[in-house]
């Protein structure tokens, strides 16, 4: 695995030439424009004064950054944006900087212009410790100055162009969807706009663009896909923000393995963009595979360590914890030699998953062969020892972990253990892309007993199973899928249901009312009336995409005006109070928030 570059190459915007104040931009200057006369605008990132008249400017721009030598008594200080006119010259072979782009040549100032001064930033641009979150997110706009945030945007930018262009290539029409808004099926809460012309009534913010992307389909426009923003009003996370954004498109008489296709298509393209390299194709999962290889629907591919059966080499063992209805194991290469103080605390881990315990065995040299060496090993014949090693691959060194119990909680236990053993981070390559397909369509039942949809309300039943929706609706598979990169779900999407008939049995089995269906998403259900095609789609996330393009952890950085964990815009000051004026103009009156007393500030 080759680690990223950890800032892959901002770039300029194509066909970007200077214009306006400017002939030529700081970072793009190189030995062969000696003797160039040039005009530069851009920050002073830094400078150092030599004697008493001249000194050295680091001059700033979106491209990098040049020195200028400036004689005469000019005030210029951190931040004050400049334009400066001069002549390109080499640098002594002494003086050259190999650590910046432009470090063979500098400008001999002529001019010196002051556009604008500045106030001391609240911290350094170009300092390379972080200043703290909450300060560079209420001064987000000198923090985005910084080289991180500003290839991370520029990242950003470039997969939304790499999509744009998939998504043209293949014939799909961007087309926009209102914000102001209706309920839509995914489930999460909402937020909610009130109406001035109507006081008392709501808009709701989309949670996705699915009904309108459906009502769409049914209009004929056969491909549609926007890079939709979506409002989800749950609890921040580093990969959750109350407002995102998604590759949202939909396709019609196409079957899942095309929306597939049409979806890797403009993944691999965006990935091509940033990184320069062709990544591995994405391959296919069912989700009851990824499971059982796994122990999750979120399967990251990068490294092996995939969960094993031993049934079939422990049937009948004298150990009796192996009696169980299933046993599962995976190999940790080479980890053989941790210590008991590891090996203690692995099995307490295990057990905090759930597991009844963890039996952990070292494979060691023996005879000429293999054996096994744990507190265990004296209940497992040479036979069942041997067995043990060869389905599990292993060789001298490695340490095996297993789990015995009901195997679907058992690999669950071995895919969290596997990931916290081996795991790299989340952007390390290569960019494996995973699609994991024919997940249930419900997931477990609701307070009421009724099931729950896994996706959301729309989703087609796998025809196979269509007959048990009533008699064992749990068991039913359904034409889901998500795609999942280097362990993170970037997104979901499936094959709708377009016949009324079948929506109507799903929306029973939900013990959602003909009522209640025809309140919430009544004009999605008329508009089947009158000719839907056979219709499907998928959304990912640009923000995490992105994230994990640029090697970031947390999607904050890669989103120019982010909220904090606790949903404000710290710069913005938001949300906010509205006055009184406003709030009646809205027929909107404020309760007393609980816990405060009336009349107190
Ligand atoms: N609307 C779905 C979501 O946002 C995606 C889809 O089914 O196309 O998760």
């Amino acid at each position: 695995m080759t680690a990223p570059p950890p800032f892959p190459p901002a770039g300029r915007p194509e066909g970007g030439r200077p214009r306006g104040l400017r002939t030529a931009y700081c970072g793009e200057l190189r030995a062969g424009d000696a003797g160039r006369e040039v005009s530069v605008c851009g920050w002073v990132a830094r400078r150092r004064e030599h004697g008493e008249h001249l000194a050295f400017l680091d001059l700033r721009d979106h491209t990098g950054v040049v020195q200028c030598v400036v004689d005469g008594a000019h005030d210029l200080r951190s931040e004050y944006v400049v334009r400066i006119t001069g002549t390109v010259r080499s640098r002594p072979v002494d003086k050259t900087n190999e650590s910046i782009a432009t470090g063979e040549v500098e400008i001999g100032a002529q001019s010196v212009e002051v556009l604008s001064t500045a106030e001391p930033p609240p911290f350094g641009v170009d300092a390379r410790g972080e200043a703290d979150e909450s300060v560079r997110l209420r001064y987000r706009y000198v923090d985005l100055r910084r080289d991180r945030m500003q290839a991370n945007l520029r990242i950003r930018a470039r997969v939304n162009a790499a999509i744009r262009r998939s998504m043209d290539r293949q014939g799909f029409a961007e087309i926009e969807t209102p914000l102001l808004w209706t309920p839509t099926p995914e489930g999460a809460r909402e937020f909610a706009i009130p109406s001035r012309l109507q006081p008392g009534s709501f808009y709701v913010l989309p949670q996705s663009p699915q009904i309108a992307k459906q009502l769409l389909m049914v209009s004929g426009f056969d491909r549609y896909y926007q890079i939709a923003r979506c409002m989800r009003d749950e609890d921040l996370r580093a990969d959750r923000q109350f407002e995102f954004t998604q590759l949202d498109l939909e396709a019609s008489f196409v079957t899942q393995q095309d929306v597939w296709e049409m979806v890797a298509d403009s993944v691999l393209e965006a990935t091509r963009e940033v990184t320069g390299e062709e990544p591995p194709a994405v391959v296919q999962m069912t989700w009851e595979e990824a499971l059982e290889r796994y122990g999750t629907d979120k399967p990251d591919l990068r490294f092996g360590m995939e969960i094993v059966s031993l049934d079939e080499a422990v049937r009948g063992s004298e150990f009796k914890a192996f009696a169980a209805p299933a046993v599962r194991a995976i190999r940790v290469p080479g980890q053989g030699s941790l210590g008991r103080g590891r090996l203690d605390a692995l099995t307490e881990r295990a057990r905090l998953l759930g597991a009844a315990g963890l039996v952990w065995l070292r494979v060691v040299a023996a005879g000429g062969g293999l054996a096994l060496e744990s507190p265990v090993a004296k209940f497992l014949s040479a036979g069942e020892q041997a067995a043990i090693v060869s389905a599990t691959g292993a060789g001298e060194g490695d340490l095996l972990l297993a789990v015995a119990g009901e195997a679907a909680p058992s690999c669950r236990v071995l895919g969290q253990l596997r990931l916290e053993l081996g795991q790299p981070p989340v952007s390390e390559r290569p960019y494996r892309f995973v699609w994991v397909t024919d997940f249930p369509l419900f997931e477990g039942l609701d307070a009421d007993g009724n099931p729950v949809a896994a996706h959301h309300p729309f989703t087609m039943p796998h025809p196979e199973d269509l007959d048990r929706l009533e008699s064992d609706p749990l068991s039913v598979r359904s034409q889901s899928y998500d795609l999942v990169l280097n362990g993170w779900e970037l997104g979901s999407g499936s094959i709708r249901i377009h016949r009324a008939d079948i929506q109507r049995r799903v929306f029973s089995v939900l013990g959602i009312s003909e009522e209640e269906a025809e309140s919430r998403f009544g004009f999605l259900l008329g508009a089947f009336r009158y000719g839907a095609p056979p219709h499907g789609g998928f959304a990912y996330g640009i923000d995490r995409f992105v994230a994990i393009l640029a090697g970031e952890e947390n999607i904050r950085e890669v989103i120019a005006f982010p909220k904090t964990q606790s949903g404000a815009d710290l710069m913005a000051s938001s949300p906010r109070p509205l006055p009184a004026r406003q709030l009646a103009e809205l027929g909107i009156s404020i309760l007393e928030p609980p816990g405060r007393a009336p009349g107190g500030g």
